[in-house]
């Protein structure tokens, strides 16, 4: 590529993992034409190493709708991309060992039926049995829903990068956005490989995104985590749904070929100057307790793959969704606490809906980036043009 040549795309995607490939596929869907950039390959760090959890189940308030309407279009994944991203409707299942998170379960069931959700049910012992037979009979109920499940990551990323570049985006990988500026009302980004212009800058580069949003006076308090996961050898099939704890970590699913995956915001240790996690063995053999003692069945069960991902956390455990409070024409997509991999085709197609002006009765306030400064932001406020539409 020629180092001087501009090259101009209506919409420039900062990120390739889950939420910049599926807010490029929005785009492009309706028409707009749109590159992304990835630092290193498409998939390569959360979106494609994740435990691959559809989980709405035990969400922030804030984050249900959103959720829902996500968890609606993982259901249609054949029919949107042309590939089902490997998503099985297992349901998920947080387990309750004590009466008292319990107690914890029927008052956050109840809490969200009075805000008028009605997808996690509360269940008693009898079905916990009824829908994992093997599960260890201290266990006295949990919340139940039904039409989530997992999928497989890798999987998932490429159906939407697939789907992406058959509508015409162009993806290149191995370029890293260095700068982003905008001027004259277009938006630069530096790379080692040239640089790229475009009317709107979409920035979805994961736990680099407080970086990026850094250089336009952006400031999002949190940190990245190196986040673990284990994998064990095949066993046979014990366990449908996907399980979850109510008073410890806990995140656990077997696959259709035997093997066990674990995890549950396990936090390892991260050299993020390198993009790399570490796995901390010590914690990983935590977690392995908890999974045997629900299961004494796995005890001798042993473990093949270990490995930590690079996750972006937030100060309030949210996202940051939406547009930018300073420029114009900018959006922001990231931080999504470990939980982002289920948000991805929802978010990705209600930031595409936003940054092309059209209306959604849901409402991105919760994620806006400027919740962290509110007074500071608000006096700055006046400094933003009037449109963050793209117009095309
Ligand atoms: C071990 C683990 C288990 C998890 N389990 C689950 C789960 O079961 N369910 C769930 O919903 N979520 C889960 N998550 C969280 C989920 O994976 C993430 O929230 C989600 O994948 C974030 O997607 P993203 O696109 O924002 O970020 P990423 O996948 O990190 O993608 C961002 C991309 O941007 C690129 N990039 C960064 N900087 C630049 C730059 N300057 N220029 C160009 N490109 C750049 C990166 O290389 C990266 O590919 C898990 C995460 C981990 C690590």
């Amino acid at each position: 590529m020629n180092e001087s040549r501009q090259l101009h795309s209506e919409v420039l995607v900062v990120g390739g993992g889950i939420h910049g490939l599926s807010t490029a596929f929005h785009l492009a869907k309706s028409g707009v034409r749109v590159t992304v950039l990835e630092a290193e390959y498409c998939a390569r760090h959360a979106s494609g190493v994740n435990a691959g959890g559809v989980r709405t189940l035990g969400r922030h308030t804030a984050e249900i709708p959103l959720a829902l309407a996500s968890r609606a279009l993982w259901h249609e994944l054949p029919s949107v991309l042309g590939d089902d991203g490997g998503f099985v409707p297992s349901g998920q299942l947080k387990l309750a060992e004590t009466p008292a998170e319990l107690q914890e379960c029927r008052e956050r069931v109840q809490h969200l039926q009075s805000l008028g959700f009605d997808h996690e049910v509360l269940i008693g012992a009898d079905d916990v049995f009824e829908l994992v037979p093997s599960v260890a009979r201290h266990v006295v109920g949990g919340i139940w829903v039904k039409d989530d499940g997992y999928a497989t990551p890798f999987r998932t990323v490429t159906a939407f990068r697939h789907a992406a570049e058959r509508l015409g985006v162009i993806i290149h990988e191995a370029t890293p956005a260095r700068t982003i500026e905008q001027r004259a009302g277009r938006w630069q980004v530096t790379t080692p490989r040239g640089t790229f212009a475009a009317d709107h800058l979409v920035i979805a580069a994961g736990a680099w995104g407080r970086e990026l949003a850094e250089q336009v006076g952006e400031t999002v308090p949190g940190r990245p985590e190196g986040l673990m996961l284990m994998v064990t050898h095949r066993v046979a099939p014990f366990c449908a749904p996907v399980l979850g704890a109510t008073g410890r970590a806990l995140s656990f699913k077997q696959f259709a070929n035997g093997t066990v995956v674990i995890g549950g915001k396990l936090i390892g240790t991260l050299d993020f100057s390198a993009r790399h996690g570490e796995v901390d063995m010590t914690r990983l053999g935590t977690s392995a307790r908890t999974v045997t003692d629900l299961f004494p069945h796995l005890r001798h069960l042993g473990v093949n793959r270990v490995w930590a991902g690079v996750e972006a956390f937030t100060q309030d455990d949210l996202p940051v969704i939406g547009a930018s409070r300073k420029a114009s024409n900018l959006s922001y997509s990231f931080g999504f606490c470990g939980s982002g991999f289920q948000m991805g085709p929802g978010v990705g197609k209600r930031l595409a809906q936003q940054i092309l002006g059209e209306h959604s009765p849901l409402s991105l306030d919760a994620f806006a980036i400027d919740r962290f400064h509110p007074t500071a932001d608000a006096a700055a406020s006046h400094l933003l043009p009037p449109s963050n539409v793209l117009h095309h």
